[in-house]
């Protein structure tokens, strides 16, 4: 028997389309490494008819009353909801994660069109009446345009709600790139936008990878670009969509410490820090993946952890809702992070906990690494340093705050850091030490919330404007001043 492997189509206006491409991508349940999707790497030529689709529903959308589009954006949210857990299940089955975190992928997302629900709220300008002698001032913020964002395979439905909500509320058409990794549940997100009654063209979905990028990067009808991804690739997109002329935010890679001060309280601090390391097999921006027990307290942190590994459960994610660790993403992620575990030894660190050795209920074929714990990791190593997004913690030691803010702030990243403390004082001293964006005190993923623009610094961020919160619309639209002047026959007889 023959099973047909399902051919993934792109939104194009209202139409699910299949081009003729020369190359398709394969999507894998990661838990089995079985085909399940095909997916068409798509070209310039179909981005050139998403940008058409686009222009032609901006005329329109963009004059819409803010009031009119948060309708619609409150009848998407209400489907969500209606569909939440089956978007769950389209994440774990395509990029491996548990099902738990798969609804938190989506919920973050939710929340994010919650927000877009407010735009008549978020996008209002200010006034100042008698700016100057009978001058009144306006400010107004008006769309850009066709806006593109392209997005990584980590987090499938959270990611891209980030964006096109936000940029839609406010009034500009969207092109929307997924992951060639997780096509499926962007084509979800998408299906539910138009059943939500979103005119034609708003939305368009084109797959592909590096030609629709830089097609997208250098069409003249695209006046706005977000990216989120690693960060060689966001420097390729910040500075080719800049040098044409877009506007750019572009979100880049991570290398997050967690610092577990001696006063720290014991069982919460191992529960964060077990989620930051290992949750999503760590293949988070966000993820906690240097741990720096300060002081004695090292050696007991590193204890309770390696027991908190023993009793973690890797398994299936796609078979089974226990699980509490899934697979990473592909077979060249899992080679990639195997190959920081010999690189680790090399290096002379200490392997406590070795993800080699897995449980052989696991499908042969999955993409499963276990959960790794080195210790004394070094400063100024490929560990200490690299990004290896996976489910490896790097233990480091230093003798106090100060030494573990020098090591951390040596890293040209800066996305995220959390400290583990009970005094005010110690988290007060690493909250503004810390260089990066997000910053987490007895919170072990200092988590984008829609409510707030998430920030990156360093090489974790290229632009100004970050993503969602109140930058997300300062981004996805530009600022008018209006200073009139009226005459007035009032004015006149009061002798103003
Ligand atoms: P990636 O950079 O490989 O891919 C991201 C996007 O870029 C995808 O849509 C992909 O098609 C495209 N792309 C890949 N190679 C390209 C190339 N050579 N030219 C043009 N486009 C290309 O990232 P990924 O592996 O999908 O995701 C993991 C990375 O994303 C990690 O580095 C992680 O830290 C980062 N990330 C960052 C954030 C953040 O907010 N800072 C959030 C999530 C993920």
């Amino acid at each position: 028997m023959t099973t047909t492997i399902q051919e993934v189509p792109m939104l194009i206006g209202k139409q699910w389309v299949h081009p003729t491409v020369a190359e398709f991508g394969s999507i894998f349940n990661p838990s089995r490494g079985q085909l399940i999707a095909r997916v068409p790497l798509g070209g310039p030529a179909d981005v050139d008819a998403a940008v058409q689709a686009a222009q032609k529903a901006f005329a329109s959308w963009s004059v819409t009353p803010p009031t009119k589009r948060a309708g619609y954006m409150f009848k998407y949210r209400a489907l969500l909801e209606e569909h939440f857990e089956e978007l769950a299940k389209i994440v774990t089955l395509e990029n491996g994660k548990t099902l738990d975190e798969s609804r938190g992928d989506v919920r973050r997302g939710v929340e994010v069109v919650e927000l877009a629900c407010g735009i008549g709220e978020l996008a209002k300008g200010e006034s100042l009446p008698r700016v100057a002698d009978q001058i009144d001032g306006v400010t107004m913020r008006e769309p850009i345009g066709v806006c593109a964002g392209i997005t990584p395979y980590n987090f499938p439905a959270m990611v891209p709600m980030w964006m096109f909500p936000i940029a839609i509320a406010c009034g500009n058409t969207f092109i929307l790139k997924p992951s060639e990794k997780v096509p499926l549940t962007a084509n979800r997100l998408a299906e539910l936008f138009l059943a939500a009654g979103f005119p034609e063209g708003v939305l368009n979905v084109v797959h592909g990878g590096r030609a629709v990028v830089d097609a997208l990067c250098t069409h003249p009808g695209i006046v706005a670009l977000s990216f989120v991804g690693s960060t060689k690739i966001a420097e390729h997109v910040y500075v080719l969509g800049t040098q044409h002329g877009k506007r750019v935010q572009a979100a880049g890679g991570a290398k997050n410490v967690m610092v577990v001060m001696p006063d720290a309280e014991p069982d919460s601090t191992l529960r964060a820090v077990m989620g930051a390391a290992f949750g999503c097999a760590g293949q988070r921006c966000m993820a906690g993946s240097i741990l720096m027990g300060v002081g004695e307290t090292a050696s007991a942190v590193q204890k309770r952890v390696a027991e908190a590994i023993d009793a973690l459960k890797v398994a299936d994610t796609s078979a089974d809702p226990s699980a509490q660790m899934g697979p990473v993403i592909d077979a060249p992620a899992k080679q990639r992070i195997l190959s920081y575990l010999d690189l680790g030894q090399k290096e002379g660190a200490q392997l406590v906990r070795d993800g080699r050795k897995l449980p052989g209920s696991l499908p042969s074929e999955g993409y499963f690494v276990g959960p790794t714990l080195f210790d004394n990791v070094q400063p100024g190593s490929k560990l200490a340093a690299d990004e290896i997004f996976g489910p490896v913690l790097s233990m480091m030691r230093p003798q106090n705050l100060q030494e573990a803010l020098a090591w951390a702030n040596r890293s040209p990243y800066g996305n995220g850091a959390s400290i583990f403390t009970t005094s005010g004082r110690h988290a007060r001293e690493f909250s503004l030490g810390i260089q990066c964006g997000m910053i987490g005190v007895n919170v072990g993923v200092p988590a984008p919330m829609a409510l707030f623009s998430f920030s990156g610094w360093g090489r974790s961020f290229f632009g100004d404007l970050h993503v969602q919160g109140h930058e997300g619309v300062m981004f996805y639209t530009r600022q008018k001043v209006v200073l009139s002047r009226w005459d007035s026959e009032y004015r006149r007889t009061q002798g103003w």
